[in-house]
């Protein structure tokens, strides 16, 4: 038969088929298995199987843990990178995110939550216009007030929210499904039952056809799988430069005859980006 995981608890998941829930376990020691995976498993008895295989994925994503990755949420289709004025946000993490976006090809929005708060808000709004330059989507909008704005990006897509903490992503997901954050059901129960404390991410439905991907302690993707010379593709306005540095694998950090440098230099590209570049570069595993 085959399901979709809706939620991850260690080893353990929580397999949705047709109107069923089905507890799962997966075969094998390393499962592999992400929040939004499509799969095929062998029901055992009532209510309960065992993952066989994964179907193949439009996307994975992976969140950072230390040196490590970890799988997250697989089959997404729309990011909400959510900022804030207060506290104020790191345009690294934001760029981050973007580039776990654009490695995975998923569209990314950007969501400046706390809007009410006047002239703070003003400012992070200015700060986020590099951003629609590049041409993101950037949504201003209070979670204490008024979603309503996010939901035409949300509707029959698979989203997940990532953000710092404190910039109101759990805000934003309880006024988009309340039932986010009241106590798990009955199948998450016999499989969290207190052995499996490692709750992971969780799918819930959103309006008719959309689903929202929560995934607890989730600040930012892990970028740990992306190759160095691959990095530069996932800034978008960086794609026209490259190839055309003197070195065929220039890295864009102090080359000479570098595109992308002479580009930063004549204002295509801004020097934040760059910067921002050659960070994120310098945090991969070689
Ligand atoms: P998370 O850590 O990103 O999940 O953030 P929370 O949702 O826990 O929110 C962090 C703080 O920001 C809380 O004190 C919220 O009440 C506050 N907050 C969230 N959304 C808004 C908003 O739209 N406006 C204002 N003024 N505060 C908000
Ligand atoms: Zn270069």
């Amino acid at each position: 038969m085959q399901g979709l995981v809706t939620a991850t608890f260690g080893r353990h998941y929580q397999v949705e088929a047709g109107n069923t829930l089905i507890a799962c376990v997966s075969r094998g020691k390393r499962s592999g298995i992400a929040c939004g995976d499509r799969v095929v498993f062998l029901p055992t008895c009532a209510a309960q199987g065992v993952i066989e295989s994964i179907l193949p994925r439009e996307n994975l994503l992976h969140r950072s843990v230390a040196h490590r990755s970890k799988l997250i949420a697989a089959n997404v289709s729309r990011i909400v990178i959510v900022v804030a004025p207060v506290p104020s946000f790191y345009d690294l993490l934001v760029n981050r995110c973007l580039v776990a976006a654009e490695a995975a090809a998923i569209p990314a929005l950007i969501c400046l939550n706390k809007y009410d708060l006047g002239e703070p808000a003003h400012a992070a709004q200015r700060r986020l216009e590099p951003y629609i330059k590049l041409g993101y989507p950037v949504l201003a909008l209070s979670a204490h007030h008024d979603i309503s704005p996010l939901r035409p990006y949300l509707s029959g897509q698979t989203s997940v929210f990532v953000g710092q903490s404190g910039m109101g992503k759990s805000s934003l997901i309880n006024a988009l499904v309340p039932e986010a954050h009241t106590p798990v059901g009955e199948i998450s129960e016999a499989l969290d039952s207190g052995r499996h404390t490692t709750t992971g991410a969780r799918m819930y439905k959103l309006g008719a056809s959309g689903r929202l991907i929560d995934s607890p302690g989730m600040q930012e993707f892990g970028l740990n799988h992306i190759q160095p010379e691959q990095l530069d593709q996932y800034f978008v306005e960086f794609r026209p430069h490259i190839g055309h540095c003197r070195f065929s694998n220039c890295r864009h950090q102090h080359e000479p005859g570098c595109a992308v440098a002479e580009a930063a230099a004549a204002g295509s590209i801004t020097p934040a980006r760059l910067t921002a570049y050659r960070q994120i570069l310098s945090s991969l595993n070689p």
